[in-house]
């Protein structure tokens, strides 16, 4: 868990401890009281999460809260009447409400939401694979046809570098059980938007996006990886999705909705894939740090319209400059574009796996 959300988190129990010290000896043990918001009863959602075990984590910038329980995950915000469970958005009865500094929920979400989505069996893994929080990656090599990205001194091309790496990964991804799907396999163009869309709709859990660097400076060298700026607006991001992204989520769901609560769902989608993207970065980057001895420059926000585009965690790595020519001679040889690919791959099986544990272990 990184600082900051650790930091959020004692912000949020800290207001909790207050909350049940300021009710003690009202409730029972084993039930929960109630409170009357215009005229709905509404319960705490965090004294709820525990008596059902349920780890959660709330984000105060956001107002919103993610409850995780084996491998479901349910995302809520305050103001919203909608849960979105597993990606899938479910109309509540009543909105959210913050009340006595807690996330509160109606009576109904209990029945409508908790036992429905936590009461089906769980198959939480006693040994770990990769393809069990991990079904389907896709794999976007950069670049391609008309179109060669950055050309190192001695002519090697970018577009071919990011396209042997993206085949490499893919096929140890593809060894572990992950279905992968690649943005293009070939040497062709591929307009950015067409790939975003391909992303959007393959139904996959997470976009990686393979480049190589250019820089003036050609003394600049190192592996970097990129997730979606925070200063692209998740809201701006949502109402544009909202008017045009065909959305993997349920159809029925979404006709005869206004634009505005498409928006607020791609708003909550937006938020939650950050968090995600930002985790899977720092594990990349750890991954390469260990195994490769590649000097890594780490994880960096930007506004690529590749990452601002997908609905689901994203990060495009920069896998070493071209610019540089002794970075441009060790992308030339093959082994080790073999090891950067190895790395990726174990990077995005530590996410995987820690996204795993940390279910396990808040149970
Ligand atoms: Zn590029």
């Amino acid at each position: 868990m990184d600082i900051a959300i650790k930091r959020r988190l004692s912000v949020f129990l800290f207001i909790f401890l207050l909350f049940l010290s300021g009710c003690a000896g009202v409730p029972k043990k084993g039930e929960i009281a109630a409170f009357d918001i215009n005229g709905t009863a509404y319960y705490p959602l965090v004294r709820i999460c525990e008596q059902k075990d349920i780890a959660w984590e709330y984000d105060t910038l956001t107002r919103s809260m993610t409850l995780a329980y084996g491998e479901h995950r349910i995302n809520l915000r305050a103001g919203e009447s909608i849960a979105l469970v597993d990606g899938r958005p479910i109309h509540l009865s009543h909105p959210v409400e913050i009340y006595q500094g807690t996330m509160a929920v109606p009576e109904k979400f209990r029945e409508q939401v908790l036992d429905v989505v936590f009461g089906r069996p769980q198959a939480v893994p006693t040994t770990y694979a990769l393809s069990s929080k991990l079904r389907k990656v896709v794999i976007d090599a950069g670049h391609g046809g008309v179109d060669p990205g950055a050309i190192g001194r001695s002519g090697l091309r970018e577009k071919d570098v990011n396209l042997d790496i993206a085949k490499r990964l893919s096929l140890i991804l593809t060894q572990g059980g992950v279905e992968v799907v690649m943005t293009r396999s070939t040497d062709k163009f591929i307009p950015l938007p067409r790939r975003v869309e391909i992303t959007n709709n393959s139904g996959a859990d997470l976009f990686i996006s393979i480049h190589s660097n250019a820089n003036r400076v050609r003394s600049l060298n190192g592996f970097e990886v990129y997730y979606v700026s925070s200063g692209v607006s998740d809201s701006k991001r949502a109402l544009s999705s909202a008017k045009s992204a065909p959305l993997n989520l349920e159809k029925a769901y979404f006709s005869g909705r206004s634009q505005t609560i498409k928006a607020i769902l791609w708003d909550m989608i937006y938020t939650q894939s950050r968090a995600e993207s930002i985790e899977l970065s720092h594990s990349i980057c750890r991954s390469m740090d260990d195994s490769t001895g590649v000097k890594v420059i780490g994880v960096k926000s930007a506004g690529f319209q590749v990452l601002r585009g997908p609905s689901l965690p994203s990060v495009l790595v920069e896998t070493g400059f071209l610019s540089n020519s002794d970075e441009e001679c060790k992308l030339k040889n093959s082994y080790y574009r073999q090891k950067i690919a190895e790395a990726v791959a174990d990077g995005v099986a530590n996410y995987a796996q820690e996204a795993v544990l940390v279910r396990m272990a808040h149970k």
